[in-house]
C-alpha cells in the first residue's frame, strides 16, 4: 500500500494530510497524528480522548492496511484527551509506548497531574475543567523512555524536542527535511478557551491551553524553541494544522507577546509554577480564591458532592495526617521509595474528587 497517499475510510473523511506521510485524526476535541517512514511503516502520535480505540484503529487500517501494526506509539504527553486509547492499543498492537521521563509518574500511577486551574480561560472548556479525569494511568508494561540522543524510536528523520511547561514531560516531534512540526500542546492552533473557536476550527496560534498549563516560564521557553525552528508546518493536539509564513509569523508574536496573551492575568500558576520532578507533583501553589463567580454555582455544587464522598472517603489515618502536615500542598511528594500516591486498580469513580486543596 503506498503511504503517501491518505486514504479516507467509507468515503467519510475521518484522517486528514498534514505533509507528507503525516495525517491527523480528530477525536471530539483532540488531534492525534499517524507518522509514515517511505518503506510504508508507521508510527502512532497521541491516542485520543477516551472511547476513540475503535476509531483510530479504522483509520490505521483506513491509511496502512488492514491488520497493520505501528512501529511504535509516541506521546506528546499524558493528559487524559492524548491518552484515551493508549492502554488498549498497546495491548493490542502490542508496541512499546514512548514518553519523556519527567511524563513517567503520570503514565505509572505514581502521580495525579499539577490540578487544572479552572480560575483561567474565558470560555467553556475552562468552566468543564474541573470535570476532566485527573487521575493518573498506569501503562507501565508498555512505558518506554524517549532515547537521550534526541532520535525518535520506529521514525527516521524526525527528533524529539523537550517542550515543557503545559506538562514537565512535554514533548514536541520535528522532521528537519520538510520543517513539519507535531507539537502536542506546546501551543494551539485555535484558541482552546473559547467554546466558539473550538467548533468553528477557526486557525489561529494561541498558547497552551491555560486551564491545564502549570508552568508559564518553561511554556514560554518552548514556544520560543519552536518558533526557532522555522517550521513550515505545525500541527497541533488542539486546532487544525497551520502553514508557512502566516503559521511563522503569528508563532512569532506569540514568542514576543507570550506574557500578554497566553499567560492568563491571574491564576493560580501565573507567579507560581507547579513544582513536579521526575516522580510526579512536588508542590502547588494554593488555588486562587473567589476567581470567578460565574463559575461558583456549578462548581459549589460539585465541590458540596466532592466534599461528600471525601468526607466519605476519609477512613484512614494516613489522610487525616496528611491534612495536618505543614506541606498542606506537597502532599503528592513521595517522601520515600516509589509508593504510588494512587491505587490505579482501585480508581476513585468520582475521579475529579482528588487529594488536591
Ligand atoms: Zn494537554
Ligand atoms: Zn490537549
Amino acid at each position: 500500500m503506498e503511504a503517501s497517499k491518505p486514504k479516507y475510510y467509507a468515503g467519510k473523511r475521518e484522517t486528514f494530510a498534514v505533509a507528507p506521510r503525516v495525517w491527523g485524526l480528530k477525536t471530539i476535541f483532540v488531534n492525534l497524528f499517524f507518522i509514515a517512514n517511505p518503506d510504508g511503516s508507521w508510527v502512532l502520535v497521541d491516542a485520543g480522548v477516551p472511547g476513540s480505540t475503535a476509531k483510530i484503529r479504522r483509520a490505521a487500517d483506513a491509511l496502512f492496511g488492514d491488520e497493520s501494526r505501528p512501529k511504535a506509539i509516541l506521546l506528546t504527553h499524558g493528559h487524559f484527551d492524548h491518552i484515551g486509547a493508549v492502554k488498549d492499543l498497546a495491548q493490542e498492537w502490542d508496541v512499546p509506548v514512548y514518553a519523556h521521563p519527567m511524563e513517567l509518574p503520570y503514565l505509572t500511577g505514581l502521580s495525579s497531574y499539577p490540578p487544572p486551574d479552572s480560575s483561567v480561560g474565558g470560555g467553556g472548556m475552562a468552566y468543564m475543567a474541573f470535570a476532566y479525569p485527573k487521575k493518573p494511568i498506569n501503562i507501565r508494561n508498555h512505558i518506554e523512555l524517549l532515547p537521550g540522543d534526541g532520535s525518535v524510536p520506529g521514525l527516521e528523520g524526525w527528533r524529539w524536542l523537550h517542550t515543557p511547561g503545559h506538562t514537565a514531560g512535554h514533548v514536541s516531534f520535528f522532521r528537519e527535511e520538510d520543517r513539519v512540526l507535531v507539537l502536542g500542546d506546546a501551543f494551539t492552533t485555535r484558541d482552546a478557551e473559547s467554546a466558539i473557536a473550538v467548533m468553528t476550527e477557526k486557525r489561529e496560534v494561541h498558547g497552551p491551553p491555560s486551564y491545564f498549563t502549570p508552568d508559564w516560564a518553561a511554556a514560554h521557553r518552548s514556544v520560543e524553541i519552536l518558533a526557532d525552528l522555522n517550521p513550515e508546518v505545525a500541527a497541533s493536539g488542539h486546532g487544525m494544522p497551520m502553514v508557512g509564513h502566516e503559521l511563522r509569523r503569528q508563532l512569532d508574536d506569540l514568542v514576543k507577546n507570550f506574557w500578554v496573551v497566553a499567560v492568563p492575568n491571574k491564576g493560580r500558576y501565573v507567579h507560581e509554577p507547579a513544582i513536579t520532578d521526575e516522580r510526579g507533583v512536588v508542590s502547588v501553589p494554593p488555588p486562587v480564591g473567589n476567581s470567578v463567580p460565574k463559575i461558583v454555582a456549578i462548581a459549589g455544587a460539585v465541590a458540596l458532592v466532592g466534599m461528600a464522598l471525601s468526607v466519605l472517603g476519609k477512613r484512614s489515618s494516613d489522610k487525616s495526617a496528611r491534612r495536618k502536615s505543614k506541606r498542606p500542598y506537597s502532599h503528592n511528594r513521595v517522601a520515600s521509595g516509589l509508593h504510588p500516591t494512587v491505587d490505579p486498580d482501585h480508581d476513585d469513580p468520582n475521579g475529579h474528587t482528588n487529594n488536591y486543596p
